[in-house]
């Protein structure tokens, strides 16, 4: 089950940044230690009391453009709005209730999701009073917190949770319909792609300014009854008023919202342009929440050719995002048609892989056979032993490893267990995850 996802807005300078810093302590990155992939603290897991959300920073508004601070602030609200579980408003204590304030609290308000209003920068408790004006916003009591003293932290965590809606009981027998969502940087094709598989004109949210809309969710039956819901983030379009770089960060804050609801995500690349940079970030958060993927070479219609184009577009793009090179590529054109009807195919066979159980005596089975072909390493005199594995769960596929001592495992040879597994099980297009377990001294001598 997804984290529940909370929201930090508010003007430049309020102080969201220093809140969101000190919440997320050293766990800032997307994916920390993935060779490739650009840091950016837009996200961070946090634990309160056995608990866990993730924390989102909008950020993104630029100060020093007087003029669209405004419309940079709707829209920050409007992407929480659409995406967040809960909303967090920042104020400022010391420089009081502001115009622009009065103005997204009249957005915040029309929203059915929770939103809690922060006055932050009460350092001291003789600044009580400095709360008063703003019951004014009609957002239910303001929460007080210092982000540099970290006070009142306890208090807000609280109110968060009190507000997320306890999760529904997971029922497994419940028919599941595939929920696959197409990723990917703005013009890649995205919803070009989602309507030639739809086969429809769909309708269409129009390029009015300050429309703007987390995701299109079309359900889609083919004629064998198999069903999938296709989650169409292209939503986000240029706007005047949004800068390039503020643009780029609530597209990948979009996706981030899609990446963690879908059970399969296609990330749609431009075949111009390779693998950018942003297309790195958006990959780099699919690897992460441990979703399966297909990659998806758009616009190949539009590449000039020659013998082996192909194979060597391939080989490039899986070596530019090396931590998803476990993936299929496929070569589609959304204008042509180009291929597309193999999309759901590939998208529901990665499904399948990413719900694989292997038994217990067939798992144990490749482990031995791969640590006889190359032993574990040693350190300090001591070799790293793995007794035992056994499958722990689905989507991505976890094994437990139960060790002597967790410290000798190596990246390396983790890389290579996981490549035996992959030729003995296959897994393409899902992540696989290790969970070490030292086994404890009263199971027996180590
Ligand atoms: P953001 O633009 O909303 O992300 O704001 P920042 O987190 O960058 O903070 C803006 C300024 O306010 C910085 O100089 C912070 O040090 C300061 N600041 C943040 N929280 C507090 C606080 O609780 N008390 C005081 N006095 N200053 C704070
Ligand atoms: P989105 O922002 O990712 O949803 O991208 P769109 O689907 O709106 O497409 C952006 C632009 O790329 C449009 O002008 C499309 O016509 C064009 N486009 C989409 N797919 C293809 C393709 O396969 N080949 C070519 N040549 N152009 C495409």
């Amino acid at each position: 089950m997804a984290k529940p996802l909370v929201a930090i807005i508010g003007r430049p300078n309020v102080g969201k940044s220093t809140f969101f810093n000190k919440m997320a302590g050293k766990r800032i990155s997307i994916v920390d230690d993935l060779p490739g992939v650009t840091r950016d603290r837009i996200y961070a897991d946090v634990e309160w009391l056995g608990r866990g959300l993730t924390l989102i920073d909008t950020g993104g508004i630029d100060p020093r453009s007087d003029d669209v601070l405004l419309s940079q602030m709707r829209e920050q609200a409007q992407i929480a709005m659409d995406t967040a579980d809960v909303i967090c408003f920042f104020t400022d204590a010391r420089e009081g209730l502001k115009d622009d304030d009065r103005e997204v609290a009249n957005m915040l308000r029309r929203t059915r999701k929770p939103v809690i209003l922060v006055v932050n920068k009460m350092d001291h408790p003789g600044m009580q009073n400095h709360l008063y004006e703003f019951y004014e916003l009609g957002l239910g009591e303001p929460i007080g917190i210092s982000g540099v003293n970290m006070l009142g932290f306890g208090d807000l965590l609280d109110e968060i949770f009190r507000c997320l809606p306890e999760l529904p009981p997971q029922d497994e027998e419940e028919e599941h319909t595939l929920q696959m969502a197409i990723v990917g940087r703005p013009n890649v094709g995205k919803s070009s792609l989602a309507n030639r598989i739809l086969g429809q004109k769909r309708t269409m949210v129009s390029d009015i300014a300050g429309t703007t809309r987390d995701a299109i969710d079309t359900l889609y039956v083919d004629e064998e009854g198999n069903s999938v819901n296709i989650i169409d983030t292209a939503g986000i379009r240029r706007k005047r008023a949004v800068e390039d770089e503020t643009l780029e960060r609530y597209s990948v804050l979009r996706s981030i919202a899609a990446i963690r609801r879908c059970d399969v995500a296609v990330l749609m690349l431009d075949a111009a342009d390779g693998v950018t940079e942003q297309d790195t970030k958006i990959a780099g958060l699919i690897h992460d929440e441990g979703k399966a993927a297909v990659i998806l070479v758009n616009k190949w219609d539009a590449v000039e050719k020659e013998t082996g184009t192909l194979e060597k577009t391939r080989k490039k793009i899986l070596s530019d995002l090396k931590f998803m090179d476990y993936c299929p590529v496929l070569f589609v054109s959304a204008l042509t048609g180009q291929r597309v009807h193999t999309v759901l195919d590939q998208v529901r066979q990665v499904y399948a892989m990413a719900r694989k159980r292997i038994t217990t005596g067939v798992l144990n089975d490749v482990l031995n056979e791969a640590t006889n072909a190359l032993q574990p390493p040693m350190q300090g005199g001591r070799r790293l032993k793995i007794y035992y594995a056994t499958q722990q769960g689905v989507c991505p596929p976890s094994f437990l490893l139960f060790v002597n001592d967790e410290k000798l495992m190596f990246f390396a040879y983790e890389r290579y267990l996981e490549n035996c597994f992959r030729k003995a099980f296959d897994f393409t297009g899902t992540p696989i995850r290790f969970i070490l377990r030292p086994r404890k001294k009263e199971d027996g001598q180590s």
